[in-house]
């Protein structure tokens, strides 16, 4: 790791563009192309020049000392015009000076990681942040990165530790039955507060990847007109020819700061064109992918037959009815609970809007996670704690059967998994010192 890189850290096509270069031999780098003076965390103004003395943009620097910078190497930040020409002739002209090779994706931050700037969590905060799409992603990636989430796993991974070193103590002196059941009690709620982060967890996950949400109904119902009108765009063609919609259309969008992927679907309806059955295939894998279905009836229109198959084959519980049309003069109406068959039901109309409101909040009721819930929403985390709770709940057995050093050996395993939220992989290193720490003085 000891050599430098360099990468554009900005799209080209804006104003300006930022060129960062990260490494030990970023400061003679920086003084061979850049004219401006070099003084650890200052601005200066400057031109870059060629070999040949040329000008090749005029623009600011920004010099970073080890360990002070991104990295935690030495670093340079170079604000050029954002143009692609300008762009690729710095890169041409760092390369070829042979002291810096293009930096891989995400380097920066992994040096950032390698030299300790940050854990492995907010390393991928960081990657959270930068693909959040909406306010809520943003907000808990945010948080992560601040540390949010590791200090929480640390304070798991003490806890965990410190049962360690009473079970060994405890194994250390048969006799020592108090300190053993003590574990046990601190066992329990430590897998049933680890399992409960990793639940909420599972709700959060919509935050990194979007909630998928199906729309399905029978043809004509005004599937491709909500998907529309919730969305604002006209990506799905709306057409009053039944079937048109022969396959699935996804559309990512953001609902109350909530990231969220609409999956518009064919109407499901028993029929012969092999075309259609196709899509219709695809719409009930889609509902039985989707994290929430929006099924859809027409207010105006009789339920008939085919709406009341798509109901049978749809899981209800994380159905929302929808009674569309409401512009037009009603048949349906939803039962005095608010609910069509069973299902809690929404009136709207994609044409004057009516009702869309309304479905927006009983969308993200349904699909949102609260914010003390959304602390962890990567899927390797969720892994992570429910590997460890796992592991503490078999440690929990095996210490009441009396096997006391399998138990320990599962709660290693357990410490082990947590750290690896975070990328501390000393879980080892650290129960030695525990352990020993808390021997008394001689023995
Ligand atoms: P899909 O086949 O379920 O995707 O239905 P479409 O969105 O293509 O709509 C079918 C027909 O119903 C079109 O003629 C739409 O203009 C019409 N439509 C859709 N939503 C509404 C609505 O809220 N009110 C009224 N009056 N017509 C609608």
């Amino acid at each position: 790791m000891d050599d430098t890189v360099f990468a554009l850290s900005t799209p080209v096509g804006g104003a300006i563009a930022l060129m960062r270069i990260s490494g030990a031999g970023s400061r003679a780098l920086l003084e061979r192309l850049f004219t401006g003076r070099i003084e650890h965390r200052r601005v200066s103004y400057g031109r870059i020049v060629d070999g040949a003395g040329e000008t090749l943009d005029v623009c600011s620097a920004v010099w970073f000392e080890a360990p002070n910078s991104y990295t935690g190497e030495d670093m340079a930040e170079i604000s050029i015009h954002g143009s692609y020409a300008v762009a690729a002739r710095l890169a041409e002209l760092i390369a070829s000076t042979g002291a810096a090779r293009p930096a891989e994706p995400g380097e920066f931050t992994k040096r950032a990681y390698l030299n300790g700037k940050m854990d492995l969590a907010q390393a991928e905060a960081v990657m959270d942040l930068i693909a959040s799409t909406a306010e809520r992603s943003r907000r808990a990636a945010a948080r992560q990165l601040e540390g949010g989430l590791s200090s929480i796993v640390s304070s798991y991974y003490g806890r965990l530790k410190r049962v360690c070193a009473r079970l060994a103590a405890a194994m250390d002196d048969d006799t020592d039955e108090i300190e053993a059941g003590d574990a046990s009690e601190e066992l329990s709620a430590l897998e049933r507060e680890l399992e409960a982060l990793a639940e909420g967890g599972l709700r959060s996950r919509v935050l990194r990847e979007g909630a998928r949400i199906a729309i399905i109904g029978s043809p004509n119902v005004g599937k491709s007109s909500l998907l529309n009108a919730l969305i604002m765009r006209d990506r799905a063609i709306v057409t009053p020819i039944p079937g048109t919609t022969r396959d699935t259309v996804e559309e990512a969008a953001s609902i109350d700061g909530v990231p969220v992927v609409f999956i518009d679907t064919a109407g499901i309806r028993d029929t012969r064109d092999e075309v259609e059955l196709i899509g219709i295939e695809r719409s009930k894998r889609a509902s039985g992918e989707a994290d929430l279905i929006l099924w859809l009836i027409e207010g105006s229109r009789e339920i008939g037959r085919g709406d009341e198959d798509i109901r049978a084959s749809v899981d209800a519980g994380k159905t929302l009815a929808v009674i569309t049309k409401s512009d037009l003069e009603q048949v349906v109406f939803p039962d005095a609970g608010g609910r069509i068959g069973g299902i809690p039901a929404v009136t709207v109309s994609s044409i004057t809007g009516e009702g869309l409101d309304e479905l927006r909040r009983a969308i993200v009721k349904r699909l949102a996670p609260s914010d003390s819930e959304a602390v962890v929403t990567n899927t390797r985390h969720i892994t992570a704690l429910r590997g460890a709770a796992e592991r503490i709940s078999a440690a929990a057995a095996l210490q009441q059967d009396g096997l006391g050093d399998a138990a320990f050996f599962e709660l290693r395993e357990a410490m082990e998994s947590l750290a690896s939220i975070t990328g501390r992989s000393d879980a080892a290193e650290d129960l030695v010192d525990e352990i020993f720490g808390s021997f008394c003085v001689g023995k």
